[in-house]
């Protein structure tokens, strides 16, 4: 919450910055620039009009032509007609004609540093040396006669109608920037609130799965990159809920295997304290429960493995064996066992040698679990086959039996930690269901495949790949 109100004030405080600049560039910049170029214009209308009575008018009374009485109520109607008044300064700087002034009346005003030369312009904007008390736009144009300039024509122009013309300018100004000013803060308010909105929804999903709530659902589907971070967090939500659920199934089935061998041994014990079990009896019993006791050593060591597994992740030891030899080396530690219930091992190995890269104690652990499994789960008399093939840089190595198989539902589940079949159940009472567990971990640390292939009743065969050494290579 408190991020995204961070987020919105600085929004809003960058968009009324943004505002603020706008009006103040529009009303300095904008501004002076329009003055600029309706003075200019103004002048150069002027100029024209300057330029003509120069011409016409303004000469005739220094060639004569033209009494400066009538040369004044000639210029009084430009002047009505204008509305500017017209002033004929000659060189000397003396004020020679007024149209605001009646001819007969005329002060002779005299501009003592009148260079309209100056600054190269023929405009000045001001009071017109002291002449006016309000701002004035004064274009004049020179009367010139046998190529000598003999005065000059001054036409005034109040710079209060300009202003005026200029503030009307500025007004559609301001109103086009409120406009936009206004449009664009509903864009950034449409868009603040579209990120705003699925924004506190994150916020609000991610509380609630810190609290371990992970069902919450996030409902935003957009195919924009919040819809997909919203996506995301759910995923991750589904992950850690998987995890935490796979971590309870777990402990809850350490805790069931531990406490069923517990409980009968403690049954025992007791039985022989209070007499239940009479001492001629002792042997017997003794015998189950050091069968229990070396169920709980299995279950405790095979749990310390997996841990180990996990913890120190990939840690192999990698090395270059003669897998075949390995291979021989198991069968001979079974048997014992293969004897007892009459199963023959068959070997059809690939190469006299071959040479396999591989942490060599763990993939002998592997064979060992296979092995185990498939004469646990063989019926007498019965045939194991095992079988290494080469394809193009792996050994393919299979144990298969033809023994009491893996149901249908339960193959995709015989590698999940403490899953036994119930099919098996009969079979093998003393099973922790880790072994396949601890198998899989071997072969995903060495980022090789494990795969099952069973039909129930008929048989069993598991596969999995080692890397070939690449010294060894012919
Ligand atoms: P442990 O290996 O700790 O003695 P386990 O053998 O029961 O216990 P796993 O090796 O993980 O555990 O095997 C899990 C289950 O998969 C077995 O209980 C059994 O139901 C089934 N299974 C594994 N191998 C075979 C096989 N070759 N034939 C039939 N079922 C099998
Ligand atoms: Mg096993």
């Amino acid at each position: 919450m408190k991020m995204h109100r961070t987020l919105y004030y600085k929004f809003i405080v960058a968009y009324v910055v943004f505002a603020i600049l706008s009006f103040v560039a529009v009303s300095t910049f904008t501004s002076n620039l329009t003055r600029k170029q309706l003075v200019s214009e103004k002048a150069d209308t002027l100029y024209r009009e300057a330029s003509i009575l120069a011409n016409s008018y303004a000469r005739q009374i220094y060639s004569g032509k033209i009494t400066p009485d009538n040369a004044w109520t000639q210029l009084s109607a430009v002047d009505t007609y204008i509305d500017c008044p017209i002033w004929i300064i000659d060189s000397s700087g003396k004020v020679v004609l007024n149209t605001r002034e009646p001819y007969s009346k005329m002060s002779d005003t005299l501009i003592s540093d009148f260079n309209p030369a100056q600054n190269n312009r023929y405009y000045m904007t001001g009071d017109f040396f002291g002449c006016f008390t309000e701002e004035t736009l004064s274009v004049f144009a020179p009367i010139t006669q046998n190529f000598s300039v003999r005065g000059y024509v001054v036409v005034h122009s109040p710079m209060s109608s300009i202003l005026a013309s200029r503030d009307s300018i500025m007004t559609i100004c301001y109103i086009t920037m409120l406009i936009i000013v206004l449009l664009s803060l509903l864009i950034l308010v449409v868009f603040s609130e579209m990120v705003y909105i699925p924004l506190r929804q994150i916020t609000t999903a991610t509380e609630e799965y810190a609290k371990g709530n992970y069902d919450h659902k996030l409902e935003i589907s957009k195919n924009d990159e919040i819809g997909y971070l919203a996506g995301t967090l759910e995923y991750m939500a589904s992950e850690i809920a998987r995890s935490e659920d796979n971590q309870k199934k777990f402990i809850a089935n350490v805790s069931h295997d531990f406490r069923s061998p517990l409980t009968s041994i403690r049954g025992y014990l007791e039985a022989m304290k209070d007499g239940t079990i009479p001492p001629e009896l002792y042997e017997k019993y003794i015998g189950i429960v050091l069968n229990e006791t070396e169920r709980l050593t299995k279950l405790t060591n095979s749990l310390l493995q997996l841990n180990n597994l996990n913890v120190k992740g990939i840690l192999l030891e990698l090395k270059d064996f003669d897998i075949n030899d390995m291979i021989k080396k198991t069968c001979e530690t079974f048997e014992g066992t293969c004897t007892k219930k009459r199963i023959s091992i068959e070997l059809v190995l690939t190469g006299e040698r071959m040479f396999v890269r591989a942490d060599k104690g763990k993939i002998q652990q592997v064979l060992y679990n296979l092995l185990d499994n498939a004469i646990k789960f063989s019926h007498d008399s019965s045939v194991i086959k095992i079988e290494t093939t080469e394809k193009k840089d792996k050994v393919f190595v299979s144990v298969k039996d033809s023994g009491i198989g893996i149901p249908k539902e339960s193959v995709g589940l015989v590698f999940d930690r403490f899953y036994k079949s119930d099919l098996s159940r009969g079979k093998d009472k003393k099973g922790t269901g880790l072994g396949l567990a601890i198998t899989k971990e071997i072969i995903q640390a060495h980022e090789e495949n494990i795969n099952v292939i069973s039909t129930e009743g008929v048989g069993t065969e598991f596969i999995f790949t080692v890397a070939k050494s690449k010294k060894f290579e012919d």
